[in-house]
């Protein structure tokens, strides 16, 4: 099951009318990117497609943040505005950010919403990128590659999940396992206020590496590389927090 904020949690205006569909009609998954900064709200998007764009709603049936975290947008059923032609038939699914901001655990959570669909259907989906059934750069290369290799776990990285894809890494590293690593700080309760999930090992995420391995009572003093005890004392500290 993915954890779904709802419209209610994340402040929705009510949509100005809606049509639904059946789970015999679903037969694709759509990837979207928003082409926007990953701090966008979801809120000042139903904005913009409802005052600026005149739809009824926020376009896209979900989306999900760079952190990961999936927000209700239509829902399941109710026929989006996100592929011309394609909104029965499709579930538009869209990531909050520009292409390559994609962290895996953003991929994680789109992968799971995919996942839940078929469980909620009873049968497959195909997965697209927005750029299959119509003329946009949308979701992106870097999406849509992932979307064509089928969606792996773990951001397609390679290297498998948790600890393993962050040691090694150094200060001045750049790069989907260094987003990985801020997403797992932020998720262990070790904030990045100034850049975020950004993809680059500074001065503030080593400040939040050494805090998390002081949190798990290492006594190390550093916190610019990440040896395999950072990495088992950040994860320690991450499942401590989420649990
Ligand atoms: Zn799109």
């Amino acid at each position: 099951m993915v954890d779904i904020v709802s419209r209610s949690e994340w402040g929705a205006r009510s949509p100005r009318g809606s049509d639904t569909t059946t789970w015999s009609s679903r037969t694709e998954y759509i990837v979207h990117y928003s082409e926007g900064p990953t701090d966008q709200s979801v809120k000042s998007i139903q904005d913009f497609h409802m005052d600026s764009n005149g739809w009824s709603d926020i376009g896209y049936n979900f989306l999900v943040d760079v952190e990961g975290t999936a927000y209700e947008g239509r829902g399941w059923l109710v026929i989006g505005a996100h592929a011309t032609g394609h909104n029965t038939s499709g579930i538009g699914v869209c990531f909050i950010g520009r292409d390559g901001d994609a962290t895996s655990a953003a991929k994680d959570t789109i992968r799971a919403l995919y996942d839940e669909a078929v469980r909620k259907k009873g049968g497959s989906l195909s997965a697209k990128g927005h750029r299959d059934v119509g003329s946009t750069s949308c979701p992106g290369d870097d999406l849509h590659s992932w979307v064509h290799n089928g969606m792996p776990a773990g951001g397609g990285s390679g290297s498998g999940n948790g600890e393993d894809d962050m040691v090694g890494l150094r200060k001045g590293d750049t790069g989907e396992r260094v987003k990985y690593l801020q997403v797992i700080l932020m998720k262990a309760g070790f904030d990045l206020p100034e850049y975020g999930a950004d993809g680059h090992y500074g001065d503030e995420t080593e400040k939040a590496v050494l805090a998390a391995r002081k949190s798990q009572g290492s006594e190390q003093d550093f916190g610019d590389r990440i040896t395999g005890w950072a990495a088992a004392q950040i994860m320690t500290a991450y499942v401590k927090n989420v649990a």
